[in-house]
């Protein structure tokens, strides 16, 4: 009955309507098999919280008896966060900071400013905070599509931006703090869902890895695979996450800063596994936008992540850290495992 009326609501729905939709059943749907698991494994009584924030739902779930107070305190600081990150909300420091008051970022807001700028520089300006313009004009802000002529978007090029833009790390930053508050507080197994950025503090409770499913860019029918981690971020950037489609093209929301346009790297997905998730964020929104070369390339130039790259030919390259933690569920694609 209840597959019945779900199946009902999709087939009344817009395209991109069931695109978020599809979304939001596969997350319920996850979380909801990771949770029985853990239960009856262990009989530890999970607590679990839902939040809206940063255009996103969000699942929070911990254990024991210090989670409750924790994911309370967890929850508040996440919408303190929406509200001072928000590009779009008129209230938010950015939003100030973007229409002209250049004080309006408080220390929170600043700090991150130069830790994105930093992670920016080491991504050869991959990943580009300053281009909330661009965003603006492909009406990525305001849910409106629309493809902005050459000239608008050559002239936004040439312009130099003092605007900030935290749609790429915000949500790992968030997640950040709040895995942070929940181990201040004494809460040693957590895992929390911010709209497929996952994000675990310890392992289960029974001292098990979390499985941690990772989405299929080309299908919301299963998932590409499953990655065991403890006490990490798992991160995923993909064309899928935000589009929509004018004349037969499809636009997604990732855009290569150096063409204003949607990164058309060859990269359909990435997913970056690291202990921050501000830096699995940044990196998995900049590898996409690089490609396959030049993500390898810095990987091998650095040692603070692992990482799942997927190509539109449906090839799956896993960085040698992570070969006994994944397992790919969708067999159409290949798996290819680099040798270090
Ligand atoms: P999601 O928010 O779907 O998880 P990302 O983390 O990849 O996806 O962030 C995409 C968002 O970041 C866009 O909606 C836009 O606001 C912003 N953005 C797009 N391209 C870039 C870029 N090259 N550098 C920095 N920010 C970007
Ligand atoms: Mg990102």
């Amino acid at each position: 009955m209840m597959l019945l009326s779900v199946l009902k609501e999709i087939y009344s729905q817009s395209e991109t309507e069931k695109g978020h939709f599809m979304k939001r059943c596969l997350i319920l749907f996850s979380l909801l098999a990771l949770l029985t698991g853990c239960q009856s494994q262990t009989g530890t009584q999970a607590v679990q919280r839902d939040v809206f924030a940063m255009d996103t739902y969000m699942t929070l779930t911990a254990y024991g008896t210090k989670a409750d107070a924790a994911l309370g305190t967890a929850v508040e600081r996440l919408s303190e966060l929406d509200t001072t990150l928000s590009a779009t909300d008129p209230n938010s420091q950015v939003y100030a900071y973007n229409h002209g008051d250049k004080q309006a970022l408080g220390d929170e807001a600043a700090a991150l400013k130069e830790q994105a700028l930093t992670l920016g520089a080491r991504t050869g300006g991959a990943l580009d905070i300053t281009i909330y313009p661009l965003v603006q004009a492909w009406g990525f802000t305001a849910d409106v599509q629309r493809v902005p002529p050459q000239e608008e978007l050559d002239a936004l090029l040439a312009e130099e931006q003092d605007t900030v833009d935290f749609g790429a790390v915000a949500k790992g930053y968030a997640g950040d703090v709040v895995t942070g508050l929940l181990r201040e507080a004494g809460v040693t197994s957590a895992i929390i869902n911010l709209g497929g950025n996952v994000q675990c503090v310890g392992s289960k409770p029974d001292g098990s890895d979390w499985k941690v499913a990772i989405q299929n860019p080309t299908s919301s029918a299963s998932y590409l695979g499953s990655l065991a981690v403890s006490n990490q971020a798992v991160i995923t950037s993909g064309g899928y996450e935000r589009n929509f489609e004018i004349d037969g093209v499809r636009y997604h929301h990732i855009l290569d800063p150096q063409t204003g346009c949607p990164a058309d790297s060859g990269l359909i997905s990435v997913t970056i596994v690291a202990n921050s998730g501000l830096l699995a964020d940044g990196l998995s929104t900049a590898l996409f936008v690089m490609g396959l070369d030049d993500a390898w390339a810095h990987y091998e130039a650095h040692d603070d992540f692992e990482a799942i790259l997927v190509t539109q030919e449906g090839e799956v390259y896993l960085t040698p850290g992570l070969r006994d933690s994944f397992t790919l569920l969708d067999e159409s694609y290949t798996l290819i495992e680099v040798l270090p």
